[in-house]
């Protein structure tokens, strides 16, 4: 087994994700089986319970985990598939130790942190690491060293370093490098400090990627070397990228592959990162630009919605467009300025999401799409008000609602699953995961995914409710995707409009640079045909 561990220094929301997925995937690129995990030190058993606008999207797994945003980097990164096993919190590891106790497997002993934690830290991720076919495990531990909560994780991986030896088992430290002064000096200092952290908990970096404004210059670049004790050639700058799909490049530019196969006595062939650089040529030189109005809740948040952003990215690549994301916060709608925002959107995006702030503001978003053809794309939530829109003002169900927002309305076309009646814990409890999907032929669905039957990723408690579905697709609303046993609407279509869709599932999550989303695509490709349409007007 080999594993590089990432961890973070002086502030949080350094990138540490994007730098370990940026690693995995230039080593990936070099013929590498690369796989990923991340370790959250937080008590939450998993990142479901978690508000989206302190931890960003809940990104959801196909075994239906609700993991951190950052397994979606990976995920898209290094195009692999994920489960709980690549998900690592507090909750999880105290509650195995504990579940463990209980049983009776400690008979006798004083259970404590070091060694049962750390040996059931260890473990987990010798688990993952040592799956058959897998070249390199990259760990990534979220926090700050120093963090109270982050003190077992790093003691565990400090242990597995002097197990399994410095060819094996790496570090990688991710810093800050700030510019200060009216000449813009680059300060080391915080980076020497947190290093002198890490090192006071037994550990040394090898490699130490600085975060900063402009590319480090040699100066900083030779402190950092100095002070710190490593190569000068493990000293790696990562300057501000205008797409996180630079990053590899930056890190292969500068000799992190070779430096890194070198270390861990790696001999693979020097295949570059064609492919890759070939899919960021597009993302940075499109030839149009689109704009698409995300609607939803935690609008000034790129993290809340960031699998929507980077498939409409995958999306525009295909496409040669730019996609700008335009936003606005659902409960804005109809208040002063946001009629332009509707007029300048080529297409609208409603994302999934949870409670009844701003479901209205969405509903009257949706019905703007609909009534100008402007092309649409709902998502779970998104999907189940363009039902609710249409049954208010197309059938003229004017109360008509999901009884998730209104308990007593006289047409609940959006209703709780029945399996979902009893549920009262709020944990996992959601239908989640990958569920396939029956596709109508010749449906604009299945055009996108060329294919009948697909795999999708879920996560909700509510779904159209069965008893509208005939009035509903009378007046032309089709759903042209259904659950296996067809009890369960999972997409629909509206006819005669340009491109106006809803999924039940979230696309978002599987998709990947170079095969982006296929309802996002087909959102971007309409959403071009309609400002193309707009110019000629
Ligand atoms: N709140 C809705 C439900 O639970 C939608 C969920 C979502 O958008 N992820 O069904």
């Amino acid at each position: 087994m080999k594993c590089i561990v990432v961890t973070g220094g002086v502030l949080s929301g350094l990138g540490k994700g994007i730098t370990s997925s940026s690693i995995g995937c230039v080593l990936k690129a070099r013929g590498l089986n690369v796989t990923a995990m991340k370790i959250d030190p937080y008590l939450n058993f998993d990142a479901g319970t978690l508000n989206p606008f302190e931890h960003g999207e809940v990104f959801v797994l196909d075994d239906g985990s609700e993991a951190d945003l950052d397994l979606g980097n990976y995920e898209r990164f290094l195009d692999v598939s994920l489960t709980s096993e690549h998900l690592m919190t507090t909750g999880k590891i105290y509650g195995s130790v504990i579940e463990k106790e209980r049983e009776g497997n400690f008979l006798g002993k004083t259970v404590q942190i070091i060694p049962h934690i750390t040996n059931e830290i260890k473990s987990k991720i010798s688990k993952v690491g040592m799956k058959p076919g897998t070249d390199l495990l990259m760990v990534e531990l979220g926090g700050t060293v120093g963090d109270i909560e982050s003190a077992p994780f790093l003691e565990a991986m400090r242990q597995m370093h002097s197990e399994m030896g410095h060819e094996n088992f790496l570090f990688v430290h991710t810093t800050l490098v700030p510019s200060l002064g009216a000449i813009k000096e680059q300060k080391t200092k915080p980076t020497q400090h947190s290093v002198r952290e890490l090192r006071a908990m037994g550990v040394q970096p090898d490699v130490i990627v600085a975060r900063c404004e402009r590319p480090l210059d040699d100066s900083a670049r030779k402190k950092i070397a100095l002070f710190c004790d490593v190569p000068l050639d493990a000293v790696i700058s990562a300057p501000d990228a205008k797409s996180i799909y630079q990053v590899p490049i930056f890190l292969e530019e500068q000799g992190l592959t070779d430096y890194l196969l070198e270390r861990m006595k790696f001999d693979v062939p020097d295949d570059g990162l064609a492919d890759w650089s070939k899919f960021l040529k597009k993302v940075m030189n499109p030839k149009n630009e689109v704009k698409i109005l995300l609607v939803g809740k935690y609008m000034d948040q790129y993290d809340s919605y960031m699998s929507h952003y980077e498939a409409l990215t995958h999306a525009g690549a295909e496409l040669n467009a730019r996609v700008v994301p335009l936003r606005i916060e659902a409960e804005d709608i109809g208040k002063e300025g946001c009629g332009d925002l509707l007029r300048q959107a080529d297409g609208i995006l409603i994302p999934g999401g949870f409670g009844s702030r701003g479901a209205n503001g969405k509903v009257e978003a949706i019905r703007y799409a609909r009534e100008n053809g402007v092309p649409f794309l709902g998502v779970c939530l998104g999907f189940q008000l363009a039902v609710v829109e249409f049954a208010r003002n197309a059938l003229a169900f004017h109360d008509a609602n999901s009884t998730e927002f209104d308990s007593h309305t006289s047409h609940p076309v959006v209703d709780l699953l029945p399996e979902q009646k009893d549920v009262t814990k709020m944990g996992a409890t959601m239908r989640l995961g990958a569920q396939d999907i029956i596709v109508e032929k010749g449906s604009i669905a299945n055009k996108l995914y060329g294919a009948t039957t697909i795999s999708e990723r879920h996560r909700h408690r509510y779904e159209v409710n069965p008893h509208y579905i005939d009035v509903i697709q009378d007046k032309g609303l089709k759903f042209t995707g259904r659950s296996p046993d067809g009890n369960k609407m999972e997409i629909a279509e509206l006819e005669g409009h340009p491109f106006f869709v809803g999924s039940q599932f979230h696309p978002e999550f599987k998709s990947r640079p170079k095969k982006p989303a296929p309802l996002h695509y087909g959102l971007v490709r309409a959403a071009l045909e309609h400002s193309k349409g707009k110019k000629v007007r």
